[in-house]
């Protein structure tokens, strides 16, 4: 007979929910349907990322998974809590640090982290300790009291990240978190998700930079034209192909090399 323990273990590792599961999700905007059917499977303790070509319905994908777009149809569950029946319980576990974030630009970088804690239910001491951590990693000491209204594209980004991370959530949604960030500020975002992630929790993040991409996840979903295309494992995905770079182009149907050879003038007569 098993080891007690051990059958616990494994029970509990069977059932531990999935992060995020999304069934039979659907978006249409007027005649454009974004998203057509995604089943999603995201496991906890990963660095997952989606990707996928402008216009494959990512942004639209997360929105939905996050609660800030309704679907038209379809299920979907963080941690095992319906993000449309249970809001409550799923606002707590995630952080998010949506595409064209808006924030409150009269209030300085600190005072948004005050705002937050509060927001939270964090008490005041412990919001101060966190915040004080945030900014020292993100090097955005020196800007607290600066107001958000003054900050750069990577500096919103990082005050964006330390909000999102400030309840320690389970699980963090990041849509394009490196654009518009310069490389000394994407190394500091990397360490801190590298970081939190060793920590067993989950980030999720959408991309077009499968550099980036392969660099960082070991958990990848490929989208296309409203559909998941393959998903899985780094490696899985990635197959036989020389790089997720190759693997990606193969999946999406990338367009010959040549085709510009409509633009027969351009460059040409000087
Ligand atoms: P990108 O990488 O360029 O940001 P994406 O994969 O995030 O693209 P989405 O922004 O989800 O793609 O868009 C998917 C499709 O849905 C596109 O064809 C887009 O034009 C359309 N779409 C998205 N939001 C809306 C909206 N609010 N109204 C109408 N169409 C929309």
């Amino acid at each position: 007979m098993p080891d007690r323990s051990e059958t616990d273990t494994t029970t509990e590792a069977v059932q531990a929910p999935p992060a995020v599961r999304v069934r039979g999700l659907w978006k249409r905007f007027g005649e454009q349907v974004a998203v057509s059917g995604v089943d999603l499977d995201l496991p906890a303790g990963r660095f997952v990322g989606l990707v996928g070509p402008n216009g494959a319905g990512k942004t639209t994908t997360l929105s939905m998974v996050t609660g800030l777009l309704r679907p038209d149809l379809g299920k979907i569950e963080i941690g095992g809590h319906d993000v449309w029946t249970d809001p409550v319980a799923v606002k707590a576990r995630i952080g998010v640090l949506p595409e064209g974030l808006r924030l409150f630009e009269r209030l300085s970088g600190r005072e948004l982290l005050a705002y937050n804690g509060r927001l939270r239910g964090i008490p005041g001491a412990e919001t101060d300790k966190r915040a004080a951590q945030l900014l020292d990693v993100l090097d955005l000491t020196g800007a607290q009291h600066k107001l958000v209204v003054d900050y750069s594209t990577g500096m919103r980004k990082k005050i964006g990240l330390a909000a999102a991370l400030l309840h320690n959530p389970e699980v963090l949604f990041l849509d394009e978190p490196f654009e518009g960030v310069d490389p000394v500020s994407a190394q500091a975002i990397r360490g801190v998700l590298e970081r939190y992630t060793r920590s067993g929790a989950t980030v999720v993040f959408s991309s077009h930079v499968m550099e980036l991409v392969e660099s960082l996840c070991d958990w990848v979903a490929v989208m296309a034209a409203g559909r998941i295309k393959a998903q899985g494992p780094l490696a899985e995905v990635r197959g036989a192909a020389p790089s997720l770079q190759q693997a990606f182009l193969d999946l999406v149907g990338a367009r010959a090399a040549d085709g510009a050879d409509g633009l027969d003038w351009l460059g040409g007569g000087r």
